[in-house]
């Protein structure tokens, strides 16, 4: 799960991590005495991903009209599809140098990894590989004074700049461990006065690490709408790029369904895996849901095993006699109850294929075209 950059700052700020002075809004009319009381300052979306700045999502002001105006149009955005959630505002603070802190779960040395750089403020994918140090800790020996020492070096930090430098990892490391994080960035750590402070804030933590989580820590829902929408139903659904909407029933069956998708060209709009032993009012209410994804077409991949073909064809013929399903369903029905179900939808006039790579060949085509069934 990912925190919100004013959450992250929160945690640091109570861990003692110097961050800028700074509240949170939700709603933009309780925003305005803060702006007035700052003058000067910088207005940042609250968003889950990354690259605000670039987006246009953070902004300074110089003075509180132009707050009021910036605030309000970040409010109203929508950064790499996710809606603005509300607006950090914070004191503008003058920036000497902007430096590189991270530490991240390393998974193939089993091990955290401190990663700095001078070159603060940018991805730090672009940075050169010999601009940036990294220092695997063991989790048993944590974090010690050789490891401050070695990143003071690499920001060229010295005297008391180094100390603050080793103060402020040290917290880091242990917000790092007792929130259980995969990911804590800060970026930039400025230099701004004499002062080292953290200007962004990014963390992660580990889902599965859930029951080890502190009892503070913020919960942020991630899926989207549609995704909880499955969830309700009762049924896994994950979201792609592609146009072709599909619906299978089990986690291997799904997946060779989408592979075999791209092995004829084609491209997945979303997968739903309706799981072994979904019922017919399931399968009509995610098949509902598929379609209003708007895909240029469904594939339905049906191994009968509990799951009935004829629940199957029930659900398809109730949903679409229910409605105009407006783009073409391609449906492989194989396995239990496979003659009556494709007795059934042969008699409401809709095709259905034993054959798996003929339903997929079909489908990809149908998304080609965009086409009429
Ligand atoms: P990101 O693009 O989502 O990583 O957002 P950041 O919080 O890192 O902000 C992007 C850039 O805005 C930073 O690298 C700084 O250059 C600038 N910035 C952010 N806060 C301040 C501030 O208080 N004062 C000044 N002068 N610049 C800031
Ligand atoms: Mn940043």
């Amino acid at each position: 799960m990912k925190l919100f950059e004013y959450q992250v700052k929160k945690i640091m700020r109570d861990a003692g991590i110097p961050v800028p002075r700074g509240e949170v809004f939700f709603e933009l009319a309780k925003a305005e005495n803060f702006i007035k009381d700052l003058q000067a300052g910088v207005v940042k979306a609250q968003v889950l991903t990354g690259g605000r700045g670039k987006a246009g999502g953070v902004k300074l002001f110089s003075e509180p009209l132009e707050g009021k105006t910036l605030a309000e149009n970040i409010m109203k955005m929508t950064i790499k599809g996710e809606k603005v959630l509300g607006v950090l505002i914070e004191e503008k603070i003058p920036i000497e140098q902007e430096l590189y802190l991270s530490l991240f779960v390393d998974g193939r040395i089993k091990k955290p990894v401190l990663i700095a750089s001078k070159s603060g403020g940018m991805d730090i994918e672009e940075v050169p590989e010999e601009q940036i140090l990294k220092l695997p800790i063991d989790p048993l020996i944590g974090l010690r004074n050789y490891h401050a020492n070695l990143t003071a070096q690499k920001l060229g930090l010295t005297g008391d700049l180094a100390g603050q430098l080793s103060s402020l990892l040290k917290k880091l490391y242990t917000i790092f461990q007792d929130y259980e994080a995969e990911l804590l960035e800060i970026n930039p750590l400025v230099l701004s006065r004499g002062k080292l402070i953290a200007a962004d804030g990014k963390m992660t933590v580990d889902d599965d690490a859930r029951f080890r989580w502190p009892a503070d820590l913020p919960f942020n829902e991630e899926k989207t709408p549609l995704e909880k929408k499955a969830e309700e139903i009762g049924v896994s659904y994950v979201e792609l790029e592609g146009d072709i909407a599909v619906m299978a029933n089990g986690a291997g069956i799904t997946m060779a369904t989408l592979d075999l998708i791209a092995h004829f060209g084609g491209s997945p709009k979303n997968f739903m895996d309706a799981g072994g032993g979904a019922n017919a009012e399931q399968m009509a209410k995610a098949l509902d849901l598929l379609v209003s994804t708007k895909p240029k077409s469904i594939l339905i991949n049906i191994f009968g095993g509990i799951t009935r073909c004829d629940d199957v064809a029930r659900a398809y013929l109730t949903v679409k006699n229910e409605r105009e399903i407006p783009v073409p369903v391609v449906i492989r029905l194989v396995g239990t109850n496979e003659e009556i179900g494709v007795a059934m939808l042969k008699e409401a006039g809709v095709e259905s294929f034993s054959d798996l790579r003929e339903a997929v060949i079909k489908a990809v085509g149908f998304s080609k075209v965009g086409g009429d069934n």
